[in-house]
């Protein structure tokens, strides 16, 4: 059996694969051997620059993946009769098999709408303040995307009218940052104004879509809520045994600046794809371009010439229009081949 090379995709940033710097880590921490679970030198340093990163003293658990992250993230800031507030196309409502609750034993998701995957405060205010009986699961927490999951990004304003809210209505706050990476680079701002400083209580930091082969990090700046945070992960199967193969990424990326760089890279091609796109005429660009993402609303016949032509991209995200996702790995020349084939396929035939 021959093994596809899969070459002509802009189906997510996890088809990419490790970047330089995160492999040289994961090679650097292969020398020798080293305390298992989390009790070795390479963990520690990865605690140390994310709190570096973040400037302020957080406490960081390293888990496989995002799911977990959220997951195990939400349990610790609710009871079971509690509930959690996010936007209806919030990753934890519609990719996580009910994970979230699963892991917090049956807290129930509330849905709210907003404009460009951003939660509307005032649906917030009316799902917490329309009930306020025994019988109503009670709201505890509020989960946003950063960036979002149609690729906008949430300003330092939009946080603050957030946080605003949910000190209004004591609900704890929870940041799903698979993304987060590409929203510091596309807000170019210091990591901490939108988080901590944004009323952020847990942070869940993706790794794998920016360069690293695996590995989310769980960051609480509300350092009460980690308490015992260290047995839910256990529980859930999300101890790495080899802790220092998840952690050393962290260190190589942050300490080369490719974390930012990465990410500041795949906002950028995400930005030349959508104006090439734009200029085509036949495509129509449907969300904001803030992050590393383009949504496009592709006519079906180019959809399936697109698709004859080998190229892989999801049309199940968030409304129905075609994702075209940029990763750190992505080329100006993967941009060319992709116009160049979207030009070919609209061309009007010249008449004879
Ligand atoms: C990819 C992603 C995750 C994590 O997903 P896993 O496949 O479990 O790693 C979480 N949130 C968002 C918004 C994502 O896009």
């Amino acid at each position: 059996m021959t093994k596809p090379i899969i070459k002509n995709q802009f189906a997510s940033d996890n088809y990419a694969g490790i970047c330089p710097e995160a492999w040289q880590a994961m090679n650097d921490a292969n020398s020798g051997t080293a305390d298992a679970y989390g009790d070795d030198w390479w963990t520690a340093k990865a605690c140390d620059a994310l709190r570096d990163f973040f400037e302020t003293d957080c406490q960081v658990f390293f888990v496989f993946n995002g799911t977990a992250a959220n997951s195990l993230a939400l349990s610790a800031l609710c009871q079971s009769y509690h509930s959690i507030i996010c936007h209806e196309l919030a990753h934890i409502e519609t990719d996580e098999c009910g994970a979230p609750e699963f892991f917090s034993n049956g807290v129930k998701i509330l849905l709210v709408a907003g404009r460009d995957g951003k939660i509307d405060l005032d649906a917030v205010a009316h799902t917490v303040t329309q009930r306020s009986d025994i019988h109503y699961p009670k709201p505890k927490a509020l989960s946003i995307t950063q960036a979002t999951e149609i690729g906008g990004v949430y300003s330092v304003n939009e946080l603050h009218a957030v946080k605003d809210t949910a000190a209004r209505f004591n609900l704890r706050l929870h940041m799903d940052g698979a993304r987060f990476a590409n929203a510091v680079a596309s807000l170019q701002v210091a990591p901490k104004e939108l988080t901590w400083r944004a009323g952020i209580d847990v942070l869940t930091f993706g790794g794998t879509k920016n360069g690293m082969a695996v590995g989310e990090a769980v960051v609480f700046f509300n350092k009460e809520l980690a308490r015992e945070f260290d047995y839910r992960c256990k529980q859930a199967g999300q101890l790495a045994s080899k802790m220092r193969f998840l952690a050393a990424p962290w260190v190589g990326m942050l300490e080369s600046g490719a974390l930012l760089g990465h990410a500041v890279h795949a906002n950028t091609m995400a930005r030349k794809l959508a104006e090439q796109l734009h200029r085509c005429g036949e495509i129509e660009i449907v969300h904001p371009v803030e992050a590393n993402a383009v949504f496009v609303r592709i006519p079906q016949t180019l959809l399936t010439g697109l698709s004859v032509r080998g190229w892989k991209f999801y049309t199940f995200i968030g409304t129905g229009e075609a994702r075209l996702m940029c990763s750190w790995q992505t080329t100006e020349a993967d941009i060319a081949d992709f116009v160049a084939d979207v030009t070919a396929l609209t061309a009007r035939p010249t008449p004879a």
